[in-house]
């Protein structure tokens, strides 16, 4: 018997949410009214604190309380950036005015957030951003241009970081603001990749209006904030997430389906009707269980194919089979070590650059096994469905989509070259790059630098 962070053992808290899922789940309701319900009673985001709308669970009993709620076949909690990576930072930094204020709107599904971090000029070195935000009585007006915003488009709140202070060293003067993305200022602007999708956006900024009262965690302190976003950014990449699975429904305003029923979100077997895209991330335990299917998938078509019996692809199978044995052995370990309050440092980067390798390697071994076929490709339903038909393979659409996404996993939440100067320089101890960035003022530093 496992124990959490909470009082109450794993058993005690999966039985108590059994009953409560008998008692109240009702396919009559509304996806809002649900939300309402699981988000209100701590379900939601259970690894939250008990004054944030959680239940001060371990990260990996809300794992479980996510897989319990999905096996009963109800509809998961609101997927998604707020749930991920706001409401934990917000409980965090946050008064509890802002708690209830913006978690509650986000463990209930009302609002959905996007990251307004990256820029153009500030990847990498976030900290060289120059989004500036600007006071003006009880308000700050911003100006800049974030990118890369995953969906920024179906927002209704962003994390904003923004300057508030050039004259101190850059991480000294940053500010993390929730900003209402729904205002003239904010213009979303999606940007197609290519894989046919326009997940993400860029948002350029133009005399937009935050106040005070929205900024989380006090003025000039956002770098601490932005890093416990950052932290569980990677703890979701790294150990299969810490909220609930966004199985079906989008959460927030603009995908309007908070007055649907939830009934239009579960098959009548109770199973989930499709996975939301969250943010496309997967190390630790979400990277092995994906490539124990990816590498099914793989076998299927190189038996079929006769690939099966070519030595090379046959190594790189086990090799993939490897790395997700791998990846969820460490996630054990990972477990076991919170469990003892401990911690592997590093691990997340490594589970990370692990993950990049996994989705390569899935990449180049699923492109030879389907050899010349690799080549085509259709971004609408039908044309793909044309192209299932003419070649006899209906999985040739799995590939070739994995194929083109695996550019995005090596640079999102932090660059494999990112990864690797963190496991070098804080787990390894090795010599940082030299850098006068923390020591000289912002705007005395060349630009990016
Ligand atoms: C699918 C996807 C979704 C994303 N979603 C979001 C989002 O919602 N919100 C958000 O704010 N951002 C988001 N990002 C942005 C992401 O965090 C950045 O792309 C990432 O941090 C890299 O920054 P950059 O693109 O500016 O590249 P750069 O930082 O310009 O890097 C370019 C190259 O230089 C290398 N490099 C840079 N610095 C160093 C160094 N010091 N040492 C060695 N090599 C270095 C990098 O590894 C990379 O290969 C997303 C990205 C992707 C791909």
């Amino acid at each position: 018997m496992t124990t959490t962070e909470s009082n109450q053992s794993t058993d005690q808290i999966i039985d108590e949410l059994r009953t409560w899922l008998e008692e109240n789940w009702d396919l009559d309701l509304t996806v809002a009214e649900w939300w309402e319900k699981l988000g209100t009673a701590g379900w939601s985001a259970p690894s939250l604190p008990t004054n944030a709308y959680g239940r001060n669970v371990s990260r990996a009993d809300a794992v479980r309380i996510a897989g319990e709620i999905a096996s009963f076949g109800a509809l998961g909690a609101p997927g998604g950036l707020g749930l991920l990576l706001a409401a934990p930072t917000i409980a965090t930094h946050g008064t509890q005015e802002q708690i209830d204020l913006y978690v509650r709107d986000i463990v209930t599904g009302q609002k959905a957030w996007c990251q307004l971090f990256s820029e153009p000029g500030a990847g990498s070195d976030l900290a060289g951003l120059t989004t500036r935000a600007v006071q003006d009585g009880e308000e700050w007006v911003v100006n800049g241009q974030k990118v890369w915003t995953s969906t920024g488009q179906i927002a209704d709140m962003g994390m904003l970081l923004a300057r508030t202070n050039w004259d101190v060293p850059k991480h000294q003067g940053i500010t993390y603001f929730a900003l209402d993305v729904h205002q003239p200022g904010v213009d979303i602007r999606p940007l197609r990749e290519l894989t046919g999708h326009a997940m993400f956006n860029e948002v350029f900024i133009t005399d937009a209006h935050v106040g005070t009262d929205a900024i989380i965690g006090g003025l000039n302190n956002g770098w601490a904030v932005a890093n416990t976003t950052l932290s569980n950014e990677r703890a979701g990449l790294g150990a299969g997430g810490g909220g609930g699975g966004g199985f079906g429904a989008s959460p927030g305003t603009v995908t309007n389906q908070l007055g649907r029923k939830v009934a239009e979100f579960v098959s009548r077997d109770g199973a989930p009707r499709r996975m939301s895209r969250g943010g496309g991330g997967g190390g630790g335990s979400k990277a092995s269980a994906r490539s124990t299917s990816a590498a099914s998938l793989l076998i299927g078509l190189a038996e079929g194919n006769g690939k099966i019996k070519d030595p090379t692809v046959r190594q790189d199978l086990v090799r993939l089979h490897t790395l997700g044995e791998l990846g969820r052995l460490n996630n054990e370990r990972v477990k076991a070590a919170r469990a003892q309050g401990q911690d592997i440092p590093g691990m997340a980067n490594v589970s990370k650059l692990s993950m990049s390798h996994m989705v390569r390697l899935q990449r180049d071994l699923g492109l030879r096994i389907v050899g010349a076929q690799g080549m085509l490709h259709a971004y609408k339903d039908e044309d793909q469905k044309a192209i299932s038909d003419a070649t006899g393979n209906p999985f040739l659409g799995a590939v070739t989509n994995s194929a083109l996404y695996a550019q995005a996993p090596p640079i999102y939440g932090g660059t494999d070259q990112i990864q690797r100067n963190i496991i070098g320089e804080r787990v390894l101890g090795l010599p940082k790059e030299p850098s006068n960035d923390r020591v000289v003022a912002f705007n005395e530093l060349p630009r990016n630098g």
